[in-house]
C-alpha cells in the first residue's frame, strides 16, 4: 500500500503536468469492477475538462491536483493506486485517463509546426500533450473532486494530522503521548500524523528501538524524540530512493521504475532472517489490530511498567 514515500514520489513524477489544462479526462470501458468516484464518475469527468492545473501537491497518502476555480482532484490509491506519466507500454487495469495540453501549445505558435511535419505524422499533436494514467489493480482507490468546502469537511485538520515529514518532536508527542494503544497502532492513525503506513512504522520504530506493542503512554519524552528523529530519517531516505517496490509489484514509479528503498528494509517483510542491526536475533512478525508489524527482539525491547 503506498505511504508517505510513494505517494511524494508519484506526485514528483507528475510536476511535469503543472501549468497544463487537462483537455480530456476518460475511464476506460472495462468488465473490472469500477473504482469510485466522489460525486460520482460523470460529474468529475465533465468538471475535469478544461480545468488549468495549478499545483500538484500531496495530503498524507493522496496526491491531490489544485485546479482552477477552487477546485481540487484528490487522487486516493488505497491500496493498489498508482499513477503514470507517459508511458508507452500497455497498462491494464486503468481506472483515468487525463490528457493535458501544456501551455506553451496553448499561445499562438510562434513556431507554427510545418504543414509536411503535420502531414508526416498525422498522429502527432500540435502541442505538447501529457497523458497522466490511474491504474489500479484491486480497485480500492478513490477519484474525488472537490470543492473547498468539501475539502475542509472531508479532509481538513479534524480528519488528517500533520504531515509525518513536516510534525515537529513536540506535536508528534502531544498527539499520541496520551494514548493507551500500541504506538505502532497509533503511528498508523492518519488523524494524529499522516502519511505512515505499515512499512514506515516498523522500520521507524526499529531504528528508534522502540518496542511495536509499547503503549504510547509508557514511552519518555527521550523516546518520542529518537521515534521522531527515525520517522524522518526512514521517510527521507525513502523518498530519496523513491519508495518500496514490494514483490506483489503494485506500486512504481510515475515513469513505471521500480523504487528502491526495499532493499534498505531492516524489518518489514524479513520475519526468519537476521537482524541486519545487531545482528544476534532474528526478526519476529506480531499482529497488532489486526496488521502484521516486524521486530527485532533484542533491539526493541518492552520497557519495564512505568
Ligand atoms: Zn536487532
Amino acid at each position: 500500500m503506498p505511504e508517505l514515500p510513494e505517494v511524494e514520489t508519484m506526485r514528483r513524477g507528475l510536476l511535469p503536468i503543472v501549468g497544463g489544462r487537462i483537455i480530456s479526462a476518460a475511464v476506460p470501458r472495462t468488465s473490472l469492477q469500477p473504482i469510485t468516484f466522489r460525486p460520482d464518475r460523470r460529474t468529475v469527468l465533465r468538471a475535469l475538462r478544461g480545468r488549468c492545473i495549478h499545483e500538484v501537491t500531496r495530503l498524507g497518502k493522496r496526491v491531490v491536483f489544485n485546479l482552477d476555480g477552487g477546485r481540487r482532484l484528490v487522487l486516493e490509491p488505497r491500496m493498489t493506486g498508482r499513477l503514470f506519466l507517459d508511458v508507452t507500454e500497455p497498462i491494464s487495469h486503468v481506472r483515468l485517463i487525463l490528457e493535458i495540453l501544456l501551455p506553451e501549445s496553448e499561445a499562438p505558435a510562434s513556431h507554427p509546426p510545418a504543414a509536411s511535419l503535420i502531414a508526416a505524422h498525422p498522429a502527432a499533436t500540435p502541442g505538447p500533450v501529457r497523458r497522466v494514467v490511474f491504474r489500479d489493480v484491486r480497485g480500492l482507490g478513490v477519484v474525488w473532486l472537490m470543492d473547498e468546502r468539501a475539502w475542509q469537511r472531508e479532509l481538513g485538520p479534524h480528519k488528517i494530522g500533520p504531515d509525518a515529514l513536516d510534525i515537529d518532536a513536540s506535536t508528534l508527542r502531544h498527539r499520541l503521548a496520551p494514548r493507551r494503544t500500541a504506538v505502532k497502532v497509533a503511528l498508523l492513525d492518519q488523524k494524529a500524523v499522516a502519511g505512515i503506513g505499515n512499512i514506515y512504522a516498523s522500520e521507524a520504530l526499529h531504528r528508534a528501538k522502540i518496542h511495536p506493542a509499547e503503549p504510547c503512554a509508557q514511552l519518555s519524552h527521550r523516546h518520542w524524540h529518537r521515534l521522531h528523529a527515525a520517522i524522518r530519517e526512514v521517510l527521507t531516505e525513502a523518498v530519496a530512493l523513491q519508495g518500496s517496490t514490494l514483490t506483489d509489484g503494485t506500486y512504481g514509479t510515475p515513469g513505471n521504475r521500480a523504487g528502491r528503498y526495499q532493499d534498505r528494509h531492516l524489518v518489514y517483510r524479513r520475519e526468519g532472517q537476521p537482524c541486519l542491526q545487531c545482528g544476534r536475533s532474528v526478526i519476529q512478525r506480531i499482529v497488532l489490530a489486526q496488521r502484521s508489524t516486524f521486530f527485532c527482539p533484542r533491539c526493541q525491547r518492552r520497557l519495564p511498567r512505568r
